[in-house]
């Protein structure tokens, strides 16, 4: 990994960002044109393109789900089901925080209510690694939310099959339907629908950069979550950090794709060196170790801050998915961070556990929108509605006063609609 000295902080952080993926749009695009005009026949097309298989229902069958179960180990089955308690127990505590409550003002009902979105598709990534952790941080918020109709994709392999683990994930945690495609064609199927995929109100879930694509360019017809695109950890740590801690999580993510961006940004150039070293050293022992090499080599940095304060405006502005803080005073550090997807606080909380079971959600926005927004959660899957009950007295009341306000917008008609009551 590079490691530069950071002397000015916006000037560091406005050249390291990572150049934008290359430019996919015009593929894109045009898979989305194809499904929205042919249908199954271009999810198909595509499918044995990308997934080299050729699938016929493109819809899992009652026996396939089944015989997924023959093909997973008890363990496993254990594992899916404490990973789904865990989120479970948070996002339930979530959405316990929202309850339905009507505001009174001068006789005028005015209702909120929580309502569930009425169905989604949680796209479950399948390209170098298998997701079935992501189906859980998905489908489980989705059902807790109260949505009736969940539905998930993703790509088969070359056998035309979506891996045991991924169907036993969906089936446990309450998906209703679940399809062999995935990439851009699934993402067009669930945003216009096909004669086998029903449309969806909203898309949710993470991607390559093909799907984060795609679910930019149908944001204007379906719903969506984020852009959780490929994988970003930023590290805080001074000279108190372990460097094979910081070595490991750092590979931990980097082994997702080539394309991840993974730094460490620190105040000790003793950390700085001992993490690069441990990595160069481990990168050719591991499994993915290509994956790592590449993906460390051509985004990843180490950056040498002067001070905390540095440091922490470093992180600010980059707004890393993950953040990690292994540092004398993590809890002060990290109380001065706004803008990361999750933090993770302390040595021994490491993001690849928070990816499975610590029981908080791995679904996170990369590129920068960690300043807008969070993890997925429950709060994705309800819409606050509104309802409103009013009466002729209480219009009286307030009829003065909308007279002047819809005579200043040059709305006469508004308050008509108001006079021709209370009169
Ligand atoms: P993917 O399922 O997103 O992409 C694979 C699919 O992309 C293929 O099946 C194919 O349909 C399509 N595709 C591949 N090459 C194409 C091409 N040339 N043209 C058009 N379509 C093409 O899986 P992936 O690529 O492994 O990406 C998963 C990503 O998700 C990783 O980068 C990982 O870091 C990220 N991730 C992010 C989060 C998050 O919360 N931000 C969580 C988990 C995983």
């Amino acid at each position: 990994m590079k490691i530069i000295k950071v002397t000015n902080v916006e000037q560091f952080a406005a050249k390291i960002l990572p150049k934008q993926a290359q430019n996919n749009k015009t593929i894109v695009e045009s898979i989305l044109k194809d499904v929205g005009k042919n249908g199954d026949a271009a999810i198909r097309k595509y499918e044995k393109k990308f997934s080299k298989a050729n699938i016929s229902s493109l819809r899992l069958t009652q026996n396939e789900i089944k015989n997924a179960y023959s093909k997973i180990s008890k363990t496993e089955l254990d594992a899916l089901r404490l990973a789904k308690a865990r989120l479970g127990k948070t996002e339930s505590s979530i959405k316990s925080l929202f309850k339905n409550k009507t505001i009174n003002q001068d006789g005028i009902k005015i209702s909120k209510k929580f309502i569930p979105i009425q169905s989604v598709g949680c796209y479950i990534p399948g390209g170098l690694a298998r997701y079935p952790s992501s189906v859980i941080m998905s489908v489980v918020p989705a059902k807790i939310a109260g949505v009736k109709r969940i539905v998930v994709v993703s790509p088969p392999n070359s056998a035309g099959k979506i891996d045991p683990l991924t169907v036993v994930s969906a089936d446990i945690c309450g998906a209703n339907e679940i399809y062999k495609t995935g990439g851009v064609q699934s993402i067009a199927a669930l945003s216009f629908g096909t004669k086998s995929i029903r449309k969806v109100d909203k898309i949710v879930g993470p991607g390559g950069a093909y799907v984060t694509t795609a679910k930019s360019m149908i944001s204007d017809q379906t719903g969506i979550d984020m852009l959780a695109g490929p994988t970003e950890l930023g590290i805080i740590a001074d000279s108190s950090a372990n460097p094979k801690f910081v070595a490991l999580d750092l590979i931990s993510q980097a082994e997702h794709s080539n394309d991840t961006f993974c730094y460490l940004i620190t105040t000790s150039e003793k950390i700085a060196k001992s993490v690069n070293k441990i990595v160069s050293e481990l990168i050719p022992k591991i499994q993915r170790g290509k994956i790592v090499q590449s993906s460390l080599k051509n985004n990843g940095f180490i950056g040498i801050c002067k001070t905390n304060s540095d440091m922490i405006k470093l992180a600010n502005i980059l707004a890393p998915e993950h953040l990690q803080i292994m540092a004398k005073n993590s809890e002060s550090i990290s109380s001065q961070i706004t803008s990361s997807g999750l933090v993770l606080i302390g040595n021994d909380t490491p993001s690849s556990a928070s990816d499975y079971i610590l029981g908080s959600n791995h679904i996170l926005p990369t590129n920068g929108f960690g300043k807008i927004r969070g993890s997925l959660s429950v709060l994705d899957f309800i819409k606050v509605n509104t309802q409103i009950t009013s009466s002729k007295k209480s219009l009286s009341k307030i009829s003065k006063h909308l007279e002047v306000l819809t005579k200043a917008e040059g709305l006469s008609n508004h308050f008509e609609a108001v006079r021709g009551r209370i009169n």
